[in-house]
């Protein structure tokens, strides 16, 4: 804590506490809006440490609200900050901060779920997809309405390289409800294993870092939170499309406590569940009654790749979705090609 007060003197001039701040400019947290800020130090401190050394380095804050955890970032003497607020009324709460640095800190008013980070840090911090992970870091403390959301859109950019994936591997730390950090990082057989625990860990290293008790926030939350820090791995376990992957896990997991092939055969239309769905794990040689949460990731490739190769025998199954639309389903049936819904 006393190094912590050290270094923001350093950095920053003297500035009024966030607790004062939320006072000065009247930034109530909003119930609907999940809003929930961070006043702890000590705690501020753990999240922002858990993202690893960014001295140096370009940070993307998404979530700053008053900015508890801009200034902890801003203590580690990054080169470049970015934050993202949705609500405008933290503006000058930031506005503080960027004028205290000499503009070290650029404020953007949108939503960080369209928002796309590609242009947005100098070329000189790209590295190549197999080196170690650029000097970017991606940290926020959002609402969990919108920390989940993101993480799978997120996953989807990491698979294609876009957004702040343009850069290399950049690392992520984030908060999510206690429950949520548990899934993602479930191992197999854990009672929390889920397809979010198979869509992080094939695409990125993922770890709970901490957990945080809700009454560090203002106003409490009803649940605990967890920090979670992700680095996206040289290769993934599973290296086929996002929506591909995804459309598997979601049929697999949707029957969590029956053999696994049941969810299975809801990839493919009535008539032919018993007999594509045996072949897929015949192909994929894994045993049809296990659980959806006893399959190793590497399991879940090859049943994707078995999937896949039934489809590419007829692309008209990509389409095929039982909890679609009845025109959806008909248009197996009808013979007519359509597109895929699945990048192949
Ligand atoms: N980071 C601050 C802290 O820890 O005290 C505030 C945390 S509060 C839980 C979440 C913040 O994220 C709020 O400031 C809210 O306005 C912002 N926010 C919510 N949805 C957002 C979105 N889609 N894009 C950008 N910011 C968002």
């Amino acid at each position: 804590m006393a190094a912590y007060k050290a270094v923001m003197t350093f950095r920053l001039p003297p500035l009024p506490t966030i607790r004062d701040i939320i006072k000065i400019y009247r930034l109530r947290a909003l119930r609907q809006l999940s809003q929930n800020f961070l006043l702890d130090e000590r705690v501020i401190e753990r999240i922002v440490k858990a993202a690893g050394r960014i001295k140096d380095g370009y940070v993307c804050e998404v979530g700053p609200g008053p900015g508890g955890i801009t200034r902890s970032i801003l203590g580690r003497d990054p080169k470049h900050v970015i934050v993202i607020e949705k609500d405008r009324r933290f503006i000058p709460a930031l506005e503080l901060l960027s004028d205290a640095t000499d503009g070290a800190v650029d404020i953007i008013i949108g939503d960080v779920l369209s928002y796309n980070m590609s242009q947005s840090f100098p070329q000189e911090y790209k590295k190549p997809w197999d080196a170690p992970p650029p000097n970017i870091h991606l940290i926020g403390n959002l609402p969990f309405s919108v920390s989940t959301p993101l993480i799978i859109k997120w996953l989807q950019a990491i698979s294609l390289r876009e957004n702040a994936w343009v850069y290399g591997r950049t690392k992520m730390t984030l908060t999510f409800q206690k429950e949520v950090a548990e899934r993602m990082t479930a191992p197999i057989m854990s009672p929390q294993r889920c397809r979010l625990s198979v869509m992080c860990q094939n695409w990125c290293k993922v770890h709970h870092k901490f957990t945080i008790s809700g009454s560090a926030f203002v106003p409490k939350p009803d649940v605990d939170v967890g920090v979670v820090h992700f680095v996206p791995l040289i290769n993934p376990i599973i290296p086929l499309p996002f929506k591909l992957v995804e459309k598997v896990l979601l049929n697999i997991f949707s029957f969590r406590q029956k053999y696994s092939i049941r969810g299975a055969e809801m990839l493919f239309p009535a008539g032919k569940r018993v007999e594509f769905g045996q072949e897929m794990y015949r192909r994929a040689d894994v045993d049809p009654t296990t659980r959806p949460y006893q399959l190793t990731v590497e399991e879940y490739g090859r049943l994707c790749y078995a999937y896949k190769d039934i489809c590419d025998r007829d692309p008209r199954l990509y389409k095929y979705n039982h909890r679609g639309s009845k025109i959806d389903r008909e248009n197996y049936d009808d013979g007519s090609e359509g597109d895929t819904d699945v990048e192949r």
